[in-house]
């Protein structure tokens, strides 16, 4: 009788201990987070944030999210009311299972919408798993306890997903930053980004003032211009987001 009794207090404990850590990490994630533009629809997932960005004719999305999940994507696009051909460009940020998963679901819909992807994703993607070598896997504390969380719950969890092979109509890419303007049609660009895998993507989408952040990034301190008056980089720091778009005129 004791026996059961105090086999009961450890199992209690336990689970005290693993809902409290669940609960920690999920609640300790206190960053200012910004939302993206008013015109990029943002659709959440179990751990992975999909975009929506809209081009001329249709949509560009910004990755995928676990295979099992792709009856909620369906769902999303429903509730913005997006047929799936409307996706005209699938970008990749990296590999993994989480932002793979349902790729060869959207392809087989909609089989026009071409995936735009580096070489070394598009070499991963077609292998099924998540590539551990190469410095792949790396994440912050709060994800590492919600992933062990995860693996404790879901026994199948194995980091797999079914392959992805390129296909004809697909873009891959080989330099580490690449202009993506001319293939979808707006200002986005890829650059290569690599830590938490090998094969890391980060898209800069809508960026006006490329030539005056690389001069802020390469911490120059003062701006001798051609036309105008020298002046220091606080200024400009402090005013590159204060011209208004529709200010923003094209002269020739
Ligand atoms: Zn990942």
């Amino acid at each position: 009788m004791i026996k059961r009794k105090s086999l009961m207090i450890i199992i209690l404990v336990l689970i005290s201990v693993v809902s409290t850590l669940f609960l920690y990490a999920y609640f300790s994630d206190n960053r200012n987070i910004e939302s993206p533009p008013g015109e990029v629809i943002t659709l959440k997932f179990e751990f992975t944030n999909l975009f929506l960005i809209p081009i001329k004719k249709g949509y560009i999305l910004i990755d995928n999210a676990y295979e099992k999940e792709f009856g909620k994507f369906l769902d999303y696009l429903d509730e913005y009311k997006i047929d799936i051909k409307e996706i005209k460009y699938i970008l990749l940020t990296h590999h993994h299972d989480d932002h793979v998963g349902f790729l060869n679901q959207i392809t087989s819909e909609n089989p026009e919408a071409s995936v735009v992807l580096h070489r070394r994703t598009a070499d991963l993607v077609a292998t099924g798993f998540n590539n551990k070598t190469n410095g792949g896997g790396i994440v912050n504390r709060r994800i590492y306890i919600l992933f062990k969380m995860k693996q404790l719950l879901t026994p199948g969890w194995d980091l797999t997903f079914p392959p992805y092979f390129v296909r004809e109509n697909d873009l891959v890419f080989d330099n580490d930053v690449f202009d993506l303007s001319n293939v979808v049609g707006i200002n986005v660009k890829a650059i290569y980004t690599p830590g938490h895998s090998s094969d890391s993507f980060s898209y800069i989408y809508n960026n006006k003032y490329d030539s005056w952040r690389s001069l802020i990034n390469r911490e120059v301190e003062v701006i001798i211009p051609s036309h105008g008056k020298p002046f220091n980089i606080k200024n400009l720091k402090n005013n590159i987001d204060s011209q208004k778009q529709e200010n923003i005129a094209k002269f020739f």
